[in-house]
């Protein structure tokens, strides 16, 4: 039988009823992709793209990328200093090539700033790379060296971590190439005198290694990936071009790191054999760190590496273990992803989480006894508050404070906490305690350690505006950069009303210090519209008696006082009286 004849549907209208039925079917994670909106996204993608290049204006200094490591990273203040000055320098040093291009061709022999870190477990390394990638805005990725060996597949690896750095930026080529590859575990890849047959292939991912940190092109399309094969027909038919995306490694930044372990030995034997020392003795902690700040390039190699490898790795720093002092240290700071992690789980369930700081202190200690430096600090705070986030969100209860009791035995003072109102309202009130401390401890540490900052961008660290800072920390689990950058903008906001003003009015208005701290307090939370309209009615009352001022009295400039924002109309009307009566 002939099917009856209906009209047939346009390309639009097939895709749409596939969609529809793939979505019924799948729901919204498949979808189908036509080659028109693979030209779109091409587009889209492209014009990304180009607006980071013009983006790519880095002036980042190295103080103020050490200053920012601060506010986060306890102790390790050697690497935190080498790696701001290297990697400040390294982009610094792709910009200024690409702002002068006849000095270019100059650093093209130069060697690239890589680095090699050298530290324990949960000391910070990643950490410090993470926020310097974020501070900077360039894309991260991290690799494990020792997948390479496992797998054997050699060259190949290497080129997919570039390939997932791409990936990272958004498919933006051009930001990727400015990015940075963290490999950790690259002690692995050392070859061991003793075990032959695995030290071929070590002995071959340093070698694979060589080129992308130097400088290679990375083909983003993989012969053998289905994947890439398609976006490359589909690309074909969309554009009628064939791609030929490449990545160029340059500008990439490598970071490697590892706990090389028994490195520390190597390095006493070369400096005890040029001095009189008591060789043998097991090297203890802190000797090893000491030995381990002079470390060589010769060491490095007898350790088990490639000489042109260490040779790409012109900079070296070494990170110290943590103390329990140093992981109590990290649990009090304001930044803490491990405290402000919990609090927000917490919160998404509202309830407001606090911690005393004998609490704190014990769960330094424990974290400290699991040898994994700050990593322990999580797995102790995960032990502790799992029973309660699991029970308390399904219960009436909004506050827990934790304590030295609840760190000791969970499950009793979890069972305590659901079973006596006393102890609901006792933790109550001592989380109403433990968050006023809180913030007041947070406007000391947002004095001292802001105020430069703010200086440096025209606004005053009054009282007012440190509390108000504390308190967008706490009520919004906030980062203290966030919450003092969200401040500069605001006071920004309120200097840019006072020129609208002056615009309108022909009178130069200046907001005293008060007055931007009295319109900041009224306008909580924070937002610029508020700002705006308040500025707005702020004009509309004052607006005919400035002209007064400024037509019959030769007015030029007005300094706002606190008492203007209060009652603008009475402010403008005594004003203008006194004004007459001289
Ligand atoms: P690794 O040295 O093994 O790379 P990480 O940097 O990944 O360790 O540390 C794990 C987590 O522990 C980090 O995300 C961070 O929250 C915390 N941490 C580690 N070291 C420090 C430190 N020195 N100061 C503050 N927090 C740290």
């Amino acid at each position: 039988m002939q099917p009856p004849a209906t009209s047939l549907p346009s390309q639009k209208e097939l895709e749409k009823e596939i969609s529809d039925y793939l979505a019924k079917k799948y729901g919204t994670q498949v979808r189908i992709i036509s080659p028109q909106t693979m030209a779109a996204e091409d587009e889209g993608k492209a014009g990304r793209s180009q607006e980071k290049q013009k983006k790519f204006e880095f002036n980042t200094k190295p103080e103020e990328l050490a200053a920012f490591l601060d506010e986060y990273v306890i102790r390790q203040d050697e690497a935190k200093a080498i790696l701001a000055t290297k990697i400040c320098t390294h982009f610094n040093r792709v910009r200024h090539a690409q702002a002068h291009p006849l000095q270019a061709r100059r650093t093209e022999g130069l060697i690239k700033n890589n680095v090699l870190l050298i530290g324990p477990t949960g000391v910070g390394k990643t950490y410090l790379i993470k926020l310097i990638a974020r501070k900077l805005g360039v894309p991260f990725i991290k690799g494990d060296a020792t997948k390479f060996s496992e797998t054997g597949y050699v060259g190949g690896d290497v080129e997919d971590l570039v390939r997932d750095l791409v990936r990272e930026a958004d498919d933006d080529i051009e930001a990727a190439q400015y990015g940075i590859i963290y490999l950790d575990e690259v002690d692995k890849i050392a070859a061991s005198p003793n075990r032959i047959g695995i030290d071929v292939s070590r002995t071959g991912v340093q070698r694979a290694l060589l080129k992308p940190m130097e400088e290679t092109e990375v083909d983003l399309k993989v012969p053998h990936d289905p994947i890439s094969q398609v976006e490359a027909i589909e690309h074909y038919r969309a554009t009628g071009k064939r791609p030929h995306r490449v990545v160029n490694t340059r500008n990439i930044l490598f970071i490697m790191s590892g706990a090389f372990t028994g490195l520390e030995e190597i390095i006493k034997r070369r400096v005890q054999s040029s001095a009189i020392g008591f060789g043998g003795e097991v090297v203890s902690k802190r000797a090893a760190s000491r030995y381990l700040r002079q470390v060589r390039a010769e060491d490095l190699i007898e350790f088990g590496f490639e000489s042109e490898f260490i040779g790409r790795l012109p900079v070296v720093a070494v990170l110290d273990e943590l103390s329990e002092n140093d992981l109590f240290l990290i649990l009090g700071n304001p930044n803490s992803p491990v405290v402000i992690g919990k609090k927000i789980d917490f919160l998404a369930y509202g309830i407001s989480l606090q911690f005393t700081e004998n609490a704190l202190r014990l769960l330094a200690r424990l974290a400290h006894q699991e040898k994994t430096g700050a990593r322990g600090l999580v797995s102790v705070m995960e032990r502790t508050l799992m029973g309660f986030e699991k029970k308390l969100p399904s219960t009436d209860i909004r506050f827990l404070a934790v304590d030295t009791k609840l760190v000791e035995n969970p499950p009793a003072a979890l069972e305590k906490l659901l079973s006596a109102v006393e102890e609901q309202s006792r933790q109550e009130t001592l989380c109403a305690e433990l968050a006023a401390e809180e913030r007041s401890h947070l406007t000391d540490y947002l004095r001292a350690s802001r105020a430069a900052y703010l200086a440096r961008h025209g606004v005053q660290a009054t009282a007012a505006r440190l509390q108000l800072m504390a308190r967008l920390c706490q009520e919004n689990i906030m980062e203290t950069g966030e919450a003092c950058d969200l401040l500069i903008a605001e006071v920004e906001e309120i200097r840019n009303c006072g020129r609208k003003i002056s615009e309108k009015s022909g009178v130069a208005v200046f907001f005293s210090e008060e007055a931007v701290d009295r319109i900041l307090a009224i306008e909580q939370p924070l937002a610029r519209e508020k700002i705006e309209s308040l500025c707005a009615s702020l004009l509309a009352k004052i607006e005919y008696g400035l002209q007064l001022l400024r037509e019959k009295k030769d007015l030029h400039e007005l300094s706002v006082p606190a008492a203007a924002i209060d009652d603008p109309e009475r402010f403008i009307n005594d004003l203008v009286k006194s004004c007459y009566r001289e």
